[in-house]
């Protein structure tokens, strides 16, 4: 079966031919941690793992690396940092929020079904030389200075696009086009306006790292240079991550990594998801209609906000409803019970089906530029044919869990599911007014209750909260 994919930088499909069999190597841009990562963020997440999960049926588990970085140097990073902890020394604050913030991201993506890459390196700690020879940033932007890509200027160290032939490729910016109306005054240190950051320097208040520039902090874009050299070479199979990154970053990782190796290509094939809105409008936190993964989970499986993104081709525009989520919930429960019912099945029973491919049409689906509701409608129809009792019941199982909508711990599904959440605040307040008449083992039955559900609750002076255990 030919594996078929959309490359932004040619504007075509085509068919994927991997540099090594072997090991197919994937990079998708990951999340930069401050807050809890919205449902927006969710679908890079959810799309890539798709693509990883059908890499590694074609090629085999241990023939894939799929590297998802984690960006936690950001001047987002430091004013969270000064806001949340402002007794700490910057260092410790900028620590304590990534590290919490990482530890969310993962949980989230984790309910959404999703493999973890194969690495997720941190960006912190690809900025100066490493023991283990890992490419690294500092020697990144040496070397682009000694070809003659990059210049300092200002205090800072920049990237020359006119050094670069064809700098705007990816996004069909031409250099030409840009210099009209540029702000030149503004960046008056600048030889283009186009020309981007690789180093900066940092006030002492600012995280910062001593380089031959004096003490400062890289760039966004060079990072991912950075990282993506470092575990999958100088040149790999897939870069992947949301429309929005196209230009600048994309374009500027191709220009940083190119440049600095010397190749004619950073990745062979580029990817990029299309944007989410919620109920037809822009999601912005001014417009209260923020949906974070964390709050999303509390009411509904992750399974379902899974399904629920895979209806759509990764490519089109999503808009995220209700109505959206009430029918993926529909379908995704009617799958559940007959996926439960199937699980039970007697392995000497299901020995008597004839081995064959279980779910082609699924795989079929997905090789052609990752056709997810394609590939969902070829679900209903192994569902159909397991309701009338023909072939191997477990093509539909195995072709839920190929698509990470099936696993084998229920609690989450089982426990939230449809007006769960108002059981679960019932019993929270029971168990409250049971603390409150100082009936300890009422109380502590609710807890148990709760707790057999996957619910934990948190008592505080401020009142008692609860979430979902993970
Ligand atoms: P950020 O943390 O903002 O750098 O975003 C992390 C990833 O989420 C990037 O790949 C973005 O392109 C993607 N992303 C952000 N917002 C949306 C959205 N509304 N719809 C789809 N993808 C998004
Ligand atoms: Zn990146």
């Amino acid at each position: 079966m030919e594996l078929r994919l959309y490359d932004t930088l040619t504007r075509e499909k085509r068919a994927f031919t991997p540099i090594d069999a072997n090991n197919v190597r994937m990079y998708v841009c990951g999340p930069t941690v401050y807050d809890f990562a919205h449902i927006g963020n969710a679908r890079p997440v959810i799309v890539f793992d798709v693509l990883f999960r059908l890499l590694r049926h074609i090629y085999g588990e241990n023939h894939v690396t799929y590297v998802r970085n984690i960006t936690d140097v950001d001047d987002k990073i430091n004013d969270r940092a000064l806001r949340d902890y402002p007794g700490l020394p910057l260092n410790e604050a900028i620590r304590k929020v990534t590290e919490k913030t990482a530890d969310q991201f993962q949980a989230d993506v984790k309910a959404l079904g999703c493999l973890p890459p194969t690495v997720q390196p941190r960006a912190t700690e690809f900025v100066l030389p490493r023991p283990d020879g890992k490419t690294d940033m500092v020697t990144l932007i040496k070397e682009l200075i000694a070809r003659g890509h990059a210049y300092e200027a200002g205090g800072e160290v920049l990237f020359d696009t006119q050094s670069m032939p064809d700098y705007g490729a990816l996004s069909g910016r031409k250099l030409e086009d840009q210099q009209a109306g540029a702000r030149v005054a503004v960046d008056a240190h600048k030889k283009h306006p186009t020309d981007f950051v690789l180093w900066k320097q940092s006030s002492p208040e600012e995280p910062g790292w001593d380089s031959p520039w004096g003490r400062g902090r890289p760039g966004w874009h060079i990072e991912c240079s950075a990282m993506s050299a470092a575990y999958l070479g100088t040149m790999f199979d897939i870069h992947g991550g949301g429309l929005d990154l196209i230009f600048p970053h994309h374009e500027n990782e191709i220009a940083q990594s190119r440049c600095a190796h010397g190749t004619h290509a950073m990745a062979n094939y580029w990817m990029h998801n299309g944007f989410l809105q919620v109920e037809g409008e822009k999601m912005s936190k001014s417009l209260g209609n923020f949906l974070t993964i964390r709050e999303l989970l509390t009411d509904w499986p992750g399974e379902v906000l899974r399904l629920n993104m895979l209806k759509t081709h990764y490519r089109s525009p999503i808009d995220w409803t209700l109505k959206g989520l009430e029918e993926s919930y529909r379908i995704f429960r009617e799958w559940h019970d007959l996926a439960v019912s199937i699980d039970k099945i007697d392995l000497e029973t299901l020995s008597a089906y004839p081995k064959r491919p279980k779910f082609p049409l699924v795989v079929a689906a997905l090789c052609d530029d990752l056709n997810s509701s394609m590939a969902i409608a070829e679900v209903h129809k192994l569902r159909n044919l397991m309701v009338h009792g023909s072939g191997d019941p477990t093509a539909f199982t195995d072709a839920l869990r190929f698509l990470g909508l099936h696993h084998d711990n229920y609690s989450l599904v089982e426990n939230l599911a449809e007006g769960k959440k108002r059981e679960v605040e019932k019993l929270v307040a029971e168990r409250t007014a049971a603390r409150a008449r100082k009936d300890f083992k009422e109380s502590d039955r609710i807890r148990d209750e709760l707790a057999a559900m996957g619910v934990v609750i948190k008592d505080s002076k401020e009142g008692t909260t609860w979430e979902i255990a993970r």
